[in-house]
């Protein structure tokens, strides 16, 4: 297998993180004799100082050409001056809708030696295992008219989809959902919204195509409560995209730490990986930095774009595995630290590595 991936690391912690991940994909293609080939170009606050702006057209050049972008993080105190486009942040949106994508995928996952992390009860998480599917370009952020008209003191959005914009997202939906338990749920508010009535007739109408799947429609505001009561009873969830907003940041507390959550946004030209969390300045260049959220990102590069099912299944449960062995980064082993070793950025990155490495092996015996 052959991939291209551009790496885009940002400001930050974002080179610290994607070099434990890119560390973690060459050592799985060096086993299994893959061939990826990874492209470094600026973005974010590294880029305004070098390139003066966030998003080299160099940096969205060598995006377009590849199969896959990996992203760290950007944004830097320094720059919180300045225009929203022309801070770091505004590189990140125009990489964005450069790429196109309109499903951003997010798992939400416990392990189990994490509990204590989370604010929810153990016996409540424990085994939870969604993969939130957020429409990513429609909805109320795009949709027209918009406006804050201050002197007669009114603001309004418009949250807008059309049938094929639903149709697209769900299609990925259900396909994600054949691959894993077999169970969609559909989040909308249509017993208020209009334009929920369309997304779930459009999402009931695709699910025809999909029979071995079982569609089930939630409203938001229910879901909200669902996913911190019984959030195990959950595969894939779709959503629009101010309810998946919201609903991916509210279940992000099910894992316990904003360090170890990817992300991947496909659908577009090319597909964009990235984990949740942002640059960490308060942490940043300190070793401190927990990269697993940038290594379960990668594993999602293997099963999006490469198609390595195996090899991401491999990052995953060998991320399990060293947190089984105790192995924790700083944000990770706060409290009572007995039975925990408490590891660098780099020092996580290669106890993954080490596992990866083994279980590739057990496997291929
Ligand atoms: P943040 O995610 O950078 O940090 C929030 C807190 O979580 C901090 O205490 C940080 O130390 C901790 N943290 C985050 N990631 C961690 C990791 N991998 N390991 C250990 N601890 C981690 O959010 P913020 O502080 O609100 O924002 C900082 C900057 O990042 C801002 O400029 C913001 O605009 C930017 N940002 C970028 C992205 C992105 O690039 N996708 C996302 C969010 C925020």
């Amino acid at each position: 297998m052959k991939l291209k991936i551009t790496v885009v690391a940002g400001d930050g912690i974002g080179p610290e993180v994607t070099g434990e991940a890119v560390a973690v994909l060459k050592q799985i293609a060096e086993q299994g004799g893959h061939e990826f080939t990874f492209t470094e170009k600026r973005i974010g606050g590294v880029a305004i100082k070098n390139d003066g702006t966030p998003l080299p057209q160099e940096t969205l050049d060598a995006a377009l050409a590849s199969d896959a972008v990996l992203l760290g993080a950007v944004g830097a105190p320094e720059f919180n001056s300045l225009a929203p486009d022309k801070r770091p942040e505004g590189g990140l949106l125009q990489i964005r809708a450069a790429l196109g994508g309109f499903a951003n995928l997010r798992p939400c996952f416990s392990f189990k030696e994490l509990t204590v992390n989370s604010p929810l009860r153990p016996e409540v998480i424990e085994g939870t295992d969604i993969m939130f599917v957020r429409e990513l370009l429609g909805g109320a952020y795009f949709g027209k008219p918009r406006e804050w008209n201050k002197e007669k003191g009114v603001g309004y959005n418009t949250m807008v989809y059309t049938s094929g914009e639903v149709e697209r997202v769900a299609r990925i939906a259900f396909q994600l959902a054949q691959k894993r338990r077999k169970k969609l749920t559909s989040v909308d508010k249509s017993n208020v919204l209009e334009v929920s009535q369309l997304w779930r007739a459009v999402v009931t109408e695709v699910g025809k195509d999909f029979p071995d799947v079982a569609l089930e429609h939630q409203l938001v505001d229910s879901m909200a409560m669902h996913i911190m009561n019984r959030p195990r009873d959950f595969d894939v969830v779709v959503t629009e995209n101010l309810f998946g907003d919201i609903l991916t940041d509210e279940s992000g507390v099910i894992t316990g730490s904003l360090g170890m959550l990817p992300s991947a946004t496909i659908g577009g030209k090319v597909n964009l990986y990235e984990p949740v969390h942002g640059s960490a300045p308060d942490i940043a260049g300190k070793g401190l930095a927990n990269p697993l959220g940038a290594i379960l990102t990668a594993a999602l590069i293997l099963r999006h774009s490469g198609g390595l099912e195996a090899e991401a299944a491999a990052v995953e449960a060998a991320v399990r595995k060293v947190l089984e062995q105790g192995c924790r980064t700083a944000d990770l082993a706060r409290g009572d630290k007995t039975g925990l070793t408490v590891l660098s950025t780099k020092e996580m990155g290669a106890k993954v590595r080490e596992t990866v490495e083994k279980q590739l092996l057990a496997a291929s015996r």
